[in-house]
């Protein structure tokens, strides 16, 4: 069991937070002009349906593929022509469960109701879009390049097309925001009904536009203090509204959790394709070349654009299972007794016991999780629990 993700390199505007690998596209693709993508685009998926094919020449092991997941970037400014040729390469190299979890990140604004239904038609079952905010002036410091109403737009244009599986990214303690505009567009993520939302809180990542506005004190930050009411209000709104919290920043009705996140939680495997994207395989993380130039120019010469690897000593990938776990739906204590000779309910028994006394970690059915009241203190928990195992 694996998962696939593929990074797609381009954007039509870059947003001053972002420091995901993308080159900003110079001509209008917002709309459905969308087959005349530019050459760069077409380009990328030669080298890209050409790095599938080496990789799989590469495997020396069939891998069954429970997951596949367009992430970038702005996944949906491929057309249909051009994901039908990046899916058949997959179906060619490597064997894909028939109810494999396909999604695809959408930006608003970059869909019609057509080409979401051409995706459908490709396999695609689940959109991811990223929404940000309901209101005008948050996505404008933001950036963005869609309205509120395309979003809704998008999102209905989606469901319309027939899909069940649908998931909005939002985002808090955005410069200017109050508890009254974050409650507005969660009302209103709620309201198109998603099965699945994220959210986020906006993060400062050096090196971005945004980072230095703030070094330069030309916006002003949210507080930690805010920053923390604006997350416990999140919680407790979309658990009110049915959405179970599975993930620091993960909620979904009907337990439609993202399949493709949860296998990263959990430790398993996944292969990455394109720019900057990062695998994990045979307890070998890997990340490939961090600039389009220099991905095509490798696979025009048939080489993996691979910039590194590192192997996953046993400390380091009992930590990564230990903190993911815990982050996301819990980790299995007997999955960590067999791979690592540990049981951590007994070598850290006195600290979980005391966290499961306070309401703060549960544990049933082989699995030790963060309850909703811990979620908000969960890195600090974390550590507490893994200063008390040593590997
Ligand atoms: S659209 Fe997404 S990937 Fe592109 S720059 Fe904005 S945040 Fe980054």
């Amino acid at each position: 069991m694996a998962g696939i993700y593929i990074h797609v390199p381009f954007c039509v505007k870059k947003c001053h937070y972002c420091d995901f690998y993308s080159e900003e596209l110079h001509s209008n693709l917002r709309t459905n002009s969308l087959r005349e993508s530019p050459l760069a685009i077409s380009v990328f998926v030669e080298n890209l349906v050409k790095e599938i094919e080496l990789t799989n020449q590469k495997l020396d092991r069939e891998i069954e593929i429970n997951t596949i997941f367009f992430g970038g970037g702005t996944p949906s400014l491929l057309n249909s022509e051009q994901l039908d040729t990046i899916v058949n390469q997959i179906h060619k190299s490597f064997h894909i469960n028939e109810k494999a979890e396909f999604t695809l990140e959408c930006n608003p604004g970059t869909t019609t109701k057509e080409k979401i239904r051409s995706f459908i038609k490709l396999g695609v079952n689940r959109i991811s879009f990223g929404v940000q905010s309901f209101i005008d002036k948050e996505l404008e410091f933001l950036q963005r390049i869609h309205s509120p109403e395309e979003a809704e737009r998008s999102i209905i244009d989606a469901r319309e097309a027939g899909l069940n599986n649908i998931s909005l990214d939002l985002m808090f303690s955005i410069p200017g925001q109050t508890i009254e505009s974050l409650d507005f567009s969660l009302n209103k993520a709620i309201s198109l009904q998603p099965e699945h939302i994220s959210s986020y809180s906006l993060i400062y990542e050096p090196g971005t536009p945004l980072y230095y506005d703030m070094m330069q004190k030309k916006i002003k930050i949210i507080n930690d203090e805010d920053d923390a009411s604006f997350y416990d209000y999140t919680i407790n709104f979309l658990t009110k509204a049915g959405y179970e919290q599975y993930e620091v920043s993960n909620f979904a009705k009907e337990k439609k959790y993202c399949q493709h996140n949860l296998n990263y939680w959990n430790g398993g495997e996944y292969m990455a394709f394109g720019p900057s994207a990062h695998g994990f395989m045979d307890n070998v993380r890997y990340w490939n070349v961090r600039s389009l130039q220099i991905y095509n120019t490798k696979l025009i010469m048939n080489e993996l654009p691979i910039e590194n690897s590192e192997i996953l000593t046993d400390p380091e990938y009992f930590s990564e299972i230990i903190f993911l776990g815990l982050r996301a739906n819990g980790v299995s204590v007997e999955f960590v007794k067999v791979r690592f000779g540990i049981d951590i309910m007994l070598t850290a028994g006195k600290i979980i016991q005391d966290y499961i006394n306070l309401g703060l970690l549960i544990y049933g059915d082989d699995k030790l999780s963060m309850t909703v009241k811990g979620y908000p203190l969960c890195d600090e928990i974390i550590l507490n629990i893994l200063n008390q195992i040593k590997i």
